[in-house]
């Protein structure tokens, strides 16, 4: 019998009283189920292939830039500090945070559409309209299904917990799909309704407040960005003058870490501090009352507002800056070429994958599992031309 866990507050998720795996598994001795799905993520074959993976520059323009695997420890960082100060449970805050980019495919946002947008044309009109690719799900699917690490089953055979805070979003026909196999499992919320656990809503915000700090930091360490533009973003300014305030003679880079430092801590007690107001007015007393009430973890309205504010900034600024459009529109390219000569030369994937009935998705999943270089390295070996060069 596990100890339930002690110091939680009685809305935070209990590993005691987990809804549990899809496979049955004895309990560890020691570890906690959270804990475990944890230790499973860290030493599944997708965790380290994050280190390979764009955020937002790709990953042989500079050592220093945000991978997949250094945002994913600054959100499960982040997370875990505002869950203690809620009495939410660090464990599951932990796996979730380190499990929800899994599924994301090479060179980040522009590998995904482009990825989507081949199963989508694929798709089109047949029994599997509409499914197309998304992120979330492939992060799941990676740890249902995909990872083979285990004897008696496939994935890591997560918690309920765990795999319902990676499902971040979902789209309707996928959501059914999932329904299909798995009845009130972790996609009846995107049919029905509701929240999931206070853990998975706070890993959402800890994202958001991760990307938009490190995103400035690496936009003005890349020179895309200026330390002067991004004052012009109230939230950033406002912190970037305290820094100011108290260190008259700081400049460069320390003033652009100082102020992401103190907007970073005041988003946090924010959050920790709304969220705690929230949950008192919504009078939740447990897990299940928090996953049939509206979310809870959240910014107060002031705080969204500026970190909207900073995200439209940084799409305007960053991610659609010419520089960043020219190598997205060739990280596209590499990925829609790759996808039509495996689908047509099915002789170029491995083994595993080529035998695969379902063709298009193990086209999909092998491209997905697939780190920047190695990508564009099968690229200049089907194509014989490099686009990154
Ligand atoms: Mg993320």
């Amino acid at each position: 019998m596990q100890a339930s866990s002690p110091g939680l507050a009685p809305y935070a998720s209990d590993p005691a009283r987990s809804r549990g795996r899809r496979h049955a598994e004895p309990e560890a001795p020691t570890r906690s189920a959270f804990q475990r799905d944890r230790d499973r993520v860290i030493h599944s074959t997708a965790f380290r292939r994050l280190v390979y993976k764009t955020q937002v520059f790709l990953n042989h323009e500079g050592d220093l830039f945000r991978t997949r695997l250094t945002h994913s420890l600054e959100v499960a960082q982040l997370g875990r500090s505002i869950a203690r100060a809620l009495r939410l449970n660090e464990d599951l805050v932990e796996a979730i945070a380190l499990a929800h980019d899994l599924g994301h495919t090479p060179f980040g946002h522009a590998g995904q559409d482009a990825l989507h947008a081949c199963m989508q044309a694929l798709d089109a009109g047949t029994a599997h309209d509409g499914q197309g690719f998304e992120h979330n799900l492939q992060s799941l699917r990676v740890v249902d299904e995909l990872e083979e690490r285990y004897p008696a089953f496939d994935g890591l055979n997560l918690c309920f917990e765990t795999r319902e805070g990676i499902l971040k979003h979902c789209s309707r026909a996928n959501a059914q799909r999932l329904e299909a196999r798995e009845p009130g499992g972790v996609a009846t919320r995107f049919l029905r309704g509701g929240s999931p656990s206070l853990e998975a809503q706070l890993c959402n915000l800890a994202d958001e407040i991760a990307y938009n700090a490190h995103d400035i930091d690496d936009g003005v360490r890349s020179g895309l960005l200026t330390l002067e533009q991004v004052a012009s973003v109230e939230l950033f300014d406002t912190y970037r003058r305290r820094a100011l305030a108290a260190h008259p003679q700081l400049g460069g880079r320390r003033l652009l870490f100082e102020s992401i430092r103190l907007m970073l801590s005041a988003q946090v007690y924010d959050v920790i501090d709304t969220t705690r107001e929230r949950l008192r007015d919504a009078g939740v007393a447990s897990p299940d009352e928090v996953r049939a009430a509206r979310p809870l973890v959240d910014f107060s309205d002031g705080m969204r507002q500026r970190s909207r504010a900073l995200k439209q900034f940084l799409f305007r600024n960053l991610y659609r800056h010419p520089q960043v459009m020219e190598t997205t529109d060739r990280a596209r390219r590499v990925v829609s070429d790759l996808f039509e000569r495996y689908l047509e030369a099915p002789a170029e994937l491995p083994p595993a994958h080529a035998l695969r009935p379902d063709r298009p998705r193990a086209v999909a999943d092998y491209i997905a599992g697939m780190t920047d270089r190695f990508a564009i390295r099968e690229h200049e070996r089907l194509f014989g031309s490099a686009l990154f060069p």
